[in-house]
C-alpha cells in the first residue's frame, strides 16, 4: 500500500517584526557615538606607543653614548650634519660614531617623526638623515670659554641632570631638520617668543604637548619643555642663561 502523501495546510503566524526607522536611528546614533568615545582613546595609546618607543630609541643612545665616552677619555661624539651653511664631515656625526657602541641598531627616527624632510630636501638642499639632535654645547667645537670642555663627562657638573639629545624639529626654515644638533646659546630674547625660537630647532610638543630628552648619564625621560628649560630673560647670544636649567651646566673648574 502506497504511503499517503503528507500535506500541510494553513499558514504559519510570524512574530518577527522590523525595526522601525526610528529604532535604526537611534541605533546608528549611539555606534556613532561609542566610535566617537573610542577613536580618541585608541589614537592616545598609539601615541603612547610611539612615545614609549622613542624613549627607548633615545635611552639606547644615551647608553651608547657614555660607553663611547669610556673608549675616548670621556670625551663625546662630536656633530657632522651641517645647517645653514655650516660644513663637517658628515662620518665624524655623533650618530654614526654611537652605532658601533649600541649593541644593534640605533634607530634614528622616531615613530612619530612625519617631517617631509625625509623624503623631499630641504631649502638648504639636504635630506633628514636623522631625527634627533644633540645639545652643541657638548660637541668639543665651541671655542667659548662659556662652555668650552662640556663634550668631556667628568667636566660636567650634573650629567643627570643635563639635557644631551632631544627631538629634532621636523621643519625649520633655518636648516635644523636636517642637522643633527641643535644650539641653546642661541636661545634668547623676548620670552613670548621663546616657543618658537626653541621650535626652530627641537620638537617640543612631539608626544601630546611634550617631547623626549637624553641626559648625559643616559638615562632618557619624557617631559614637558618647561620642565626641562625656561631661558632667563637675560640670556643674550652665545651666553646661555635659564630660569629652569636642565640643558647647561657651566662646566666644572
Ligand atoms: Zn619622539
Amino acid at each position: 500500500m502506497a504511503p499517503c502523501p503528507l500535506v500541510l495546510s494553513g499558514t504559519a503566524t510570524s512574530t518577527r517584526r522590523a525595526f522601525t526607522l526610528i529604532e535604526l536611528l537611534v541605533v546608528i546614533s549611539i555606534i556613532a557615538l561609542l566610535i566617537g568615545i573610542l577613536l580618541p582613546v585608541l589614537g592616545s595609546a598609539r601615541e603612547t606607543a610611539r612615545m614609549a618607543k622613542c624613549l627607548s630609541n633615545m635611552r639606547q643612545m644615551g647608553i651608547s653614548s657614555v660607553a663611547y665616552a669610556g673608549d675616548y677619555d670621556d670625551t663625546l661624539p662630536t656633530v657632522g650634519f651641517s645647517h645653514g651653511g655650516e660644513t663637517f664631515p658628515e662620518q665624524g656625526a655623533w650618530f654614526f660614531l654611537l652605532q658601533d657602541y649600541a649593541g644593534g641598531t640605533l634607530h634614528y627616527r622616531c615613530p612619530s617623526d612625519d617631517s617631509p624632510a625625509w623624503d623631499v630636501p630641504d631649502g638648504t638642499g639636504r635630506l633628514r638623515r636623522v631625527g634627533y639632535a644633540t645639545s652643541f654645547l657638548h660637541s668639543g667645537l665651541t671655542s667659548s670659554p662659556t662652555y668650552q670642555g662640556l663634550n668631556v663627562l667628568h667636566r660636567v657638573p650634573r650629567t643627570s641632570a643635563t639635557v644631551y639629545i632631544a627631538e629634532l624639529a621636523e621643519e625649520s626654515p633655518t636648516g635644523f631638520a636636517t642637522s643633527d644638533h641643535f644650539h641653546p646659546e642661541t636661545w634668547f630674547g623676548d620670552p613670548s617668543t621663546h616657543d618658537a625660537t626653541i621650535g626652530l630647532q627641537l620638537e617640543i610638543r612631539q608626544h601630546a604637548e611634550r617631547a623626549n630628552y637624553t641626559f648625559l648619564d643616559g638615562h632618557a625621560e619624557n617631559a614637558a619643555r618647561s620642565d626641562i628649560f625656561e631661558v632667563d630673560p637675560a640670556a643674550t647670544l652665545f651666553n646661555p642663561l635659564f630660569v629652569t636649567n636642565r640643558v647647561w651646566a657651566d662646566v666644572a673648574r
